[in-house]
């Protein structure tokens, strides 16, 4: 089956078209600067360099045109006509509590997708105006909607629940959601299948470290808990987010810097994390080279990092009553085995060693620890966009989920 997965922010959408049947990306690319000067369209065949292309693209309609256009390339596309795109998967940031796994669109559950709005204002209008605009575009191609909120849907209450009066909850649906649950999902099946187990019989944490970064508990394959809250902001010290702090910070520097709630929510969500507090960058390469080179500051930081991460870990060992096997994944998680090496420094009380060779030699799936450790640690690649096809495959084919 053919899928293109479309991916729809508010000025970038990003595409791959994949074949299901062998995971196989046909092509892929991004849109950037939708509704802005000097919009760009990124297309890559398969096995082919990049092509940049500057062009306007006054709206998403103009931008999921060309990709459209470029797909169907007579010497560089990759399909013949549009008849031959089976499925489109559409990512869609919060699903509430509506949304507990993937589900086939219709006009109901695009109005569901709409009330979910209020919960990710910057998201899920990009999202839908992707659904609609598939919709004008490929009118007749069964789309399927694949939420990043719905894999975490598992949490028990104990979980969920934030320590503020319940009517919050009850009113307002204030209460922890949790994100990248597709990547969380696809990592840990894939570590039990690449383990040579089920995940069923696993208690796993899956460490996804990218510019967001997130940390889920991941019991016989349910979702127990993870760092992730209501918004994208709670949790582990990221790129540019801070994480946890004492919520009583934010009328501290309210008044403090004599600005608005607004205005410390941008700091919150775009100068803080190791970018705030190294005042260097939030790009974990410079800082691990600034580390290197003997700077105080990015040696602070990756510290503070790294402890966080192992603290979250321990936590989630104790909401398990232990664990199986540790996941890293996404920019960091993939590529800095510094920082898993940091991280892991605090786990020996798992009765885990980390392999230093396959720690830094390796590439793609591999075990980081020795094989006498108790709890195995894995580097896994995630693949949120094969995940998104396959969850469109199995929805389209009317396939129960596993
Ligand atoms: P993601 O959000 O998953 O795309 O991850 C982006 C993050 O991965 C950025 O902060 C990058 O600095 C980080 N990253 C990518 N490659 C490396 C690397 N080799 N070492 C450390 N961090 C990396």
């Amino acid at each position: 089956m053919k899928v293109l997965v479309i991916n729809c922010g508010s000025s970038s959408l990003k595409y791959q078209l994949i074949n299901t049947d062998t995971d196989e990306v046909f092509a892929k690319g991004l849109c950037e600067r939708i509704g802005i000067d000097g919009s760009q369209i990124v297309y890559q065949k398969e096995g082919c360099q990049k092509e940049k292309t500057l062009t306007p693209m006054p709206t998403h309609k103009e931008a999921i045109g060309l990709v459209l256009e470029y797909l169907m390339n007579e010497e560089t596309g990759v399909v013949k006509s549009l008849d031959e795109i089976d499925a489109i998967g559409h990512r869609i940031v919060h699903g509430g509590e509506k949304f507990t796994e993937s589900v086939l669109i219709t006009d109901e559950v695009i109005e569901a997708i709409e009330e979910c709005s209020e919960l990710a204002p910057l998201h899920n209008p990009a999202n839908l105006t992707g659904i609609r605009v598939c919709q004008m575009l490929m009118p007749g191609i069964p789309m399927v909607a694949v939420f990043d909120t719905a894999f975490h849907q598992t949490m028990p209450e104990k979980a969920y629940l934030y320590g503020i009066p319940y009517k919050y909850y009850e009113n307002y649906s204030i209460r922890r959601y949790g994100f990248h649950g597709t990547s969380h999902k696809y990592v840990s099946n894939h570590m039990a299948h690449f383990l040579k187990t089920r995940l069923k019989y696993l208690k796993v944490i899956v460490c996804h470290l990218g510019n967001g970064a997130s940390i889920s508990a991941i019991d016989h394959g349910k979702c127990i808990d993870t760092s992730m809250g209501m918004t994208p902001l709670e949790g582990l010290m990221m790129g540019t987010r801070s994480g946890d702090i004492d919520p009583a910070i934010l009328e501290y520097i309210q008044k403090k810097d004599n600005i608005t709630i607004e205005e410390v929510m941008d700091i919150l969500n775009k100068e803080s994390g190791v970018y705030g507090m190294s005042g260097i960058s939030s790009d974990f390469r410079d800082l691990t080279e600034a580390e290197e080179a003997g700077n105080q500051a990015a040696a602070r930081t990756l510290e503070a990092y790294a402890y966080r991460v192992a603290k979250y870990i321990g936590s989630y060992v104790a909401a398990m009553n232990g664990v199986d096997a540790i996941a890293f994944t996404a920019g960091v998680g993939e590529n800095s085995a510094v920082i898993r090496s940091e991280i892991c420094k605090y786990l020996g009380y798992l009765g885990l060693t980390i392999d230093e060779v396959t720690n830094h030699a390796g590439s793609g799936d591999r075990i980081i620890t020795t094989p006498d450790s108790r709890v195995r640690v894995c580097v896994i690649p995630t693949n949120e966009e094969l995940e998104i096809a396959r969850e469109t495959m199995r929805l389209v084919k009317g396939d129960k989920a596993e």
